[in-house]
């Protein structure tokens, strides 16, 4: 007998012919999914599936990746590539031969003209790690230019300028097993269960197994805080306060670990006194969080065998975000958390290849971490690139938020944008897009034709994307993960690693005097390259080659060839950094404790501008939806911007769910729908910044000192009832449909 649906009204699941599977790695975020895409029996991507043998996610996707295939075929892909002598006339079609030689012209021309440094090149977190490294060898070797950075400063500068502060050097010393053996978690401005799910799944499957306290910082009811066992609401921008007084209660109740300190740090007696300021009840009236919960979580996080903190865009975006890792790495410190199961502090990444960026694009310094600053880092790199050490410049050069800065006091005069679109991404972006405006030569490289940024380029080189392309990435956990290109680019579209390598020859054949460079053509070579430069490294790869990825579904670094010859197997050893006594990268193998004053130095609300501005994402979209906002399913799901108020705020202004109201910052204003909600305090208003033309026309983006990132999460606004909803309705409209 047939019961229920199986007999009224069966669930049938389409078939959709698939003859193959092909492997890659989720493109989105830095979780690091292994993904299986289905293809049909006409060649066509079908399906997304988890892979169910890969340690980080195994089996599952997200809502994100489990569309992932729908991107090769989505709206606005760059298939040919495109030239105008303004950026107000309309396109020409060209060929990538006249495209390629544009590009070397121009930057030359702009060289010439202003110097070096007049031409910038601003990168992403979105490529492929051989790309980046290629990338990095054409832009520091042979263009030389020093104005050269990622979009990873608008995301994880801060977490990289705190892990370099406090440890010596880049690289987050734990792993996602972590939270299998974690006996206290607290999370920091990070909502991960939309921000990453399949790291939450991660944690709340080990947390479920062994009931571990979960404390959520963050001034929002996210979906992570109302799953937390404590909740600190916190006035925004005063995370630094929170963690100096909790660790003047931890000094204060000798809950620290002193064997661990004195063996493996420096800096506590300045610690010491500076965290003596922050007793409970002052730091109280500046975090709001109260002097009794301060204590408890002190006496919580120290007092547990293991524990860890894990932070994203709370901390880091924020003009103190630096600091907020360091005062994170501080606590870890001094109650002996770093290097060993379940203790840790862990930036979890943003974009799926930012990592990647960090390692090897050499955007902020040279190859593996090396130094511009660094003699021997300079000798080592132009030795083995076979350039003139001379050519390489001494210290980093701007960042990508003072770059915009830079072309609107006409400093910079080129630039060329490769997976990244400022207009969108970067804060007071009527600001940046008068200064792109001003540009004598742009080039926007992308997959996408209709980026926002395209509108100032000059030339337009369509690219790759994805699982196009054949090479790494590396994850939160520093997994190193495989992706194969399972489909070609769309119509004369090519692989970014493409692009670098034709315009390094037109580099290589017509400059004269800095020796010739070897670019390799295929990724699985140029991996090898990277392996053999990483040698005795923190970030040592010479283990690892492009089939043991695939074959381990990633492998974390380090994965040295020693390891390799004495037999060992991954993960050996690549877990978790910093287990031995001591060696942490600095030259005593001492981590350092600094001190951490507080300054309130952001915008407030204030009279005029009453309401903070929360910036954040949805599980539907990733960054600028310039992906998911072609994908049917993510978008339909949330195709509009909205606010989340706090529903005694509403009620007092007027606005009733799913009114239109006008947010209005010192910046510009911006259209969205309102929702009113508990989730947010009354005097705080949310709004996801996915949307076009929206979050980033209110946000002031003040800039951490250290990291140089844009204080996103920070702002201050006024909200405006519309009267003319219908109108409203139109300009929210066309905010979505860019
Ligand atoms: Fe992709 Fe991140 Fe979702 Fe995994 S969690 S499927 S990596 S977007």
């Amino acid at each position: 007998m047939l019961f229920g649906r199986s007999k009224k009204n069966p669930i049938k699941i389409a078939d959709k012919k698939i003859i193959e599977w092909k492997y890659a790695t989720c493109g989105y975020c830095s979780t690091g999914c292994s993904i299986e895409v289905g293809f049909n029996d006409e060649g066509k991507p079908v399906s997304s599936r988890g892979v169910a043998d890969a340690d980080v996610n195994r089996g599952k996707l997200c809502l994100k990746g489990i569309f992932e295939h729908e991107l090769f075929s989505s709206a606005g892909r760059g298939l040919i590539p495109l030239q105008r002598n303004n950026w107000h006339q309309p396109w020409e079609k060209t060929t990538w031969g006249d495209a390629l030689d544009r590009v070397h012209d121009g930057i030359k021309a702009v060289q010439k003209k202003y110097g070096r440094d007049a031409f910038a090149v601003i990168s992403t977190g979105q490529m492929l790690t051989e790309e980046f490294y290629t990338l990095g060898k054409l832009t520091r070797g042979l263009i030389g230019t020093n104005n050269y950075d990622g979009n990873t400063t608008l995301c994880m500068a801060s977490a990289v300028s705190g892990y370099k502060r406090s440890f010596g050097s880049d690289g987050p010393p734990g792993c996602y097993e972590d939270f299998e053996h974690t006996n206290c978690l607290i999370a920091w401005g990070s909502n991960l269960p939309e921000q990453h799910p399949i790291i939450y799944w991660r944690f709340k499957e080990a947390q479920e197994k062994r009931h571990f306290p979960l404390i959520v910082v963050d001034p929002r009811v996210t979906m992570l805080a109302q799953n937390a066992d404590i909740h600190l609401a916190i006035t925004p921008g005063t995370d630094v306060v929170l963690q100096n007084a909790l660790m003047h209660v931890i000094f204060k109740e000798n809950l620290q670990d002193s064997d661990y300190i004195k063996v493996n740090t420096n800096g506590l007696d300045e610690l010491m006194a500076e965290v003596e300021k922050y007793d409970p009840i002052s730091a109280a009236k500046i975090c709001g969080i109260d002097e009794d919960t301060i204590r408890s979580v002190a006496r919580l996080y120290a007092g547990a065998n293991a524990a860890m903190s894990i932070w994203t865009m709370g901390i880091n975006q924020s003009t103190h975000g630096s600091d907020g890792v360091v005062g994170i790495n501080n606590l870890a410190l001094i109650t002996g958390n770093i290097g060993k199961p379940g203790g840790t502090s862990l930036s979890i990444t943003g974009q799926c290849n930012a990592m990647g960026t960090r390692e090897w694009s050499s955007c902020s310094g040279l190859p593996n971490h090396r130094l511009l600053e660094n003699e021997q880092d300079r000798k080592d790199i132009a030795e083995f690139w076979n350039i003139d050490e001379e050519f390489l410049p001494k210290k980093r050069g701007m960042f990508q938020t003072d770059i915009y800065h830079a072309i609107e006091a006409g400093h910079i005069k080129g630039l060329w944008l490769i997976a990244t679109n400022p207009l969108s991404s970067l804060p007071n972006s009527e600001r940046v897009r008068r200064a792109m405006q001003k540009l004598e030569f742009c080039v926007v490289q992308d997959c996408y034709a209709d980026s926002e940024s395209n509108q100032y380029a000059h030339v337009y080189l369509p690219a790759g994307t994805w699982a196009e392309k054949e090479g790494v990435m590396t994850n939160t956990e520093r997994r190193i993960n495989l992706i194969n290109a399972i489909t070609p680019p769309p119509g004369e579209a090519k692989p970014d690693l493409w692009i670098f390598n034709q315009v390094a020859k037109r580099f290589n054949a017509k400059e004269e005097g800095k020796g010739k460079i070897n670019f390799p053509e295929h990724s699985a070579d140029i991996f090898l390259e990277m392996g053999s430069i990483s040698k005795g490294r923190l970030a040592d790869i010479s283990g690892m080659t492009h089939e043991l990825l695939e074959k381990n579904r990633g492998v974390q670094w380090p994965y040295t060839e020693q390891q390799v010859s004495a037999g060992e197997a991954p993960p050996a050893g690549g877990k978790r950094l910093y287990t031995e006594a001591a060696t942490f990268r600095y030259a005593d193998g001492k981590a350092k404790l600094i001190p951490l004053p507080f300054i309130d130095n952001n915008e407030v609300p204030d009279e005029k501008f009453p309401i903070w501005l929360n910036t954040g994402r949805l599980i539907e979209h990733w960054h600028g939806r310039t992906k998911t906002g072609k994908i049917g399913n993510n978008n339909k799901y949330s195709p509009i911007p909205f606010i989340e108020i706090n529903p005694d705020l509403a009620l007092e202004l007027g606005i009733r769910r799913g009114d239109y109201v006008r947010l209005v910052s010192r910046r510009s204003d911006a259209v969205v729908m309102a929702t009113p909600t508990h989730r947010v305090p009354k005097n705080m208003v949310f709004l996801p910044f996915h949307f076009h033309d929206c979050a980033n026309r209110l946000t002031l983006g003040l800039l951490d000192p250290h990291s140089r990132q844009p204080a996103y999460k920070q702002s201050a606004i006024r909200i405006e009832r519309l009267e003319d909803q219908k109108a409203a309705a139109q300009l929210s409209m066309e905010m979505r449909n860019f």
